[in-house]
């Protein structure tokens, strides 16, 4: 706020000014369609592979947001997509940012955000990225052990604690439960340790894991939050912060308004209002921005007596068909691996031939780096696309140049109205 009556600009002029910088180009989605604008793209790129982001898709997550949960502050999660352009339209709206490295802060500080946005929320640090924290004031962060307390009060004695604790998060796809967060048993004596440290044990935040399909699974987190309150408040200690994390669907809307009903009503139930509630959304924001088209690059025919390939054949007189794609699971879909994601493909010319068995390969020298395996698409030739939305989610984040296969390029549109922009 402070920040945007300085500079005295809307959101509108600053999204203005972040369209101007990357470059975004307007999208009127009812005279063109994605097919359409993905097609006029492949004369004007000598690229294999490419994304096309709509920035639109960010805004309407971000009113999206505004609507259901007005009073929880997104700390958007930049593990989830650091593209520039997700994080600078962010900035225009006015986000905060989850960092969980040095490097992830100081491109986010190199924003021009002020550090008080930033939330460091990796419960597990470097020595140097907290000394980096300490220089730049990011005084925000996580913890759920001793010996992180006691790296905290050598070098970061100032910093404001967030205590993370474990929620069941039984109903996730993406569990965290092994690696992070305290047990609710072991809260008492972490705080009282925070205590006789002289550490500012500010609040509490938990994840109940990426991909969560039950709503359930926040209203039992808050009320562990609350009970931790109740520790701190027998210990003297005034917590004023509740981090609700992540876990939101970037998709599903019915799920996301489930979730947002829950956190309203417990935050509100269970805590003050002088309480400050956050979260740290990521593939919410992310996750539909973008759409990733690709090239064939190759193909190979199985004939029948390859029988050995291929055992489940649907008939004896078809064929069957390796594609080997321009980007594959060390690039862009890795989400595969790491996201248990299923991306789907889209013909970008539509084909009136029937669909006919075939693996989708990546590029790489390595077998493993399959797309999709005995899946059914009308035949491919060399040279055609195939697209493929919602990869905007842990896609780019955590793509590898292996092979010398480097991240596709992003192309930025925007499909907003102005009607909606109006609503910011
Ligand atoms: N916060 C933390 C600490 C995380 O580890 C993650 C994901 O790994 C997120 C937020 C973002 O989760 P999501 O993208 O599911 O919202």
């Amino acid at each position: 706020k402070t920040e945007e009556a300085t500079l005295n600009l809307t959101k509108i002029e600053k999204l203005d000014i972040v369209k101007k910088e990357l470059d975004v180009k307007s999208w009127d989605t009812s005279k063109v369609s994605l097919p359409e604008l993905i097609t006029s793209l492949l004369d004007k790129t000598d690229r294999d592979a490419f994304f096309v982001a709509d920035i639109a898709v960010i805004i309407r997550q971000y009113l999206k947001w505004k609507k259901n949960l007005p009073n929880v502050t997104p700390f958007y999660a930049v593990k989830c997509n650091p593209t520039i352009g997700i994080l600078k339209v962010l900035d225009a709206l006015g986000t905060s940012y989850d960092c969980a490295s040095r490097t992830e802060i100081e491109t986010v500080l190199n924003l021009g955000v002020d550090p008080t946005r930033i939330i460091y929320a990796n419960p597990c640090k470097q020595i140097s990225a907290i000394k980096f924290a300490r220089a730049h004031n990011v005084k925000l962060m996580t913890f759920d052990n001793v010996s992180e307390l006691e790296k905290i009060e050598k070098f970061f004695p100032e910093a404001e604690l967030v205590l993370r604790i474990a929620p069941d998060d039984s109903k996730s796809l993406m569990r965290f439960g092994t690696k992070f967060g305290v047990h609710i048993d072991d809260c008492y004596d972490l705080l009282e340790m925070a205590k006789e440290m002289n550490l500012k044990v500010v609040g509490v935040s938990f994840h109940v894991g990426s991909g969560c399909f039950d709503s359930i699974a926040y209203d039992s987190a808050l009320k562990m939050v609350k009970s931790v309150f109740e520790m701190a408040k027998k210990l003297d200690m005034t917590l004023t912060l509740v981090d609700v994390g992540g876990g939101f669907s970037g998709s599903n809307d019915e799920m996301f308004e489930k979730f947002t009903t829950v956190i309203r009503e417990k935050t509100a139930e269970l805590f003050d209002s002088n309480v400050r509630i956050i979260a740290e959304p990521g593939r919410y924001f992310a996750a539909q921005s973008h759409t990733l088209a690709v090239t064939v690059i190759s193909k190979r025919i199985i004939k029948q007596e390859d029988n050995r390939q291929h055992p489940r054949r649907t008939s004896n007189n078809m064929r069957q068909y390796n594609y080997y794609l321009a980007d594959g699971v060390y690039g862009s879909f890795n989400n595969i691996q790491f996201d248990h994601a299923k991306p789907t493909p889209m013909l970008l010319k539509p084909s009136n031939k029937q669909p006919t068995p075939c693996t989708l390969f990546g590029p790489t020298c390595d077998s493993i780096d399959v797309i999709a395996r005995d899946t059914q698409i009308p035949e491919l030739k060399i040279g055609d696309w195939l697209y493929f939305p919602d990869m905007g989610a842990y896609t780019t984040a955590s793509a590898s140049s292996f092979n010398g296969f480097c991240p596709p390029p992003v192309y930025y549109y925007n499909s907003i109205s102005d009607e909606e922009l109006n609503n910011l």
